[in-house]
């Protein structure tokens, strides 16, 4: 999960392709990826849960609120998601969204300065 979100930092969408399930990489494209890109900057990645994704287990779920900028503005992508692994490595199959959860004051603030909520970023 991690190193898809890295993948999407550095807009590597051959990467993001490969750790599609094959069901679900067969409907996603590169185009429509290097789209997504377009005036996305991520800033932090924040992992809530992980539940199963163990040695030995065919799937997991992980739930993530991952921050960005675009075009100045601020915005989270808060997510559960599922990962089958075949063929001995891990791939994403598909997440629900969730609403946007909220940082405590003296959490790193969503932005990546590394200064807390409270000193950078709390409205
Ligand atoms: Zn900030």
């Amino acid at each position: 999960m991690r190193s898809r979100y890295s993948a999407f930092c550095l807009r590597n969408p051959d990467y993001l392709l490969a750790t599609l399930q094959k069901d679900i990489r067969a409907k996603e494209t590169r185009k429509a990826l290097l789209k997504s890109f377009a005036g996305t900057q991520w800033r932090q990645l924040k992992v809530i849960r992980c539940q199963r994704g163990l040695l030995g287990d065919k799937a997991g779920e992980v739930e993530f609120a991952a921050f960005f900028t675009q075009d100045d503005e601020g915005g989270q992508l808060h997510e559960r998601s599922r990962f089958v692994f075949e063929d001995e490595r891990w791939f994403y199959v598909d997440g629900d969204i969730l609403p946007p959860i909220s940082l405590s004051r003296n959490e790193p603030c969503w932005c990546g300065s590394g200064r807390k909520l409270k000193k950078c970023h709390l409205a």
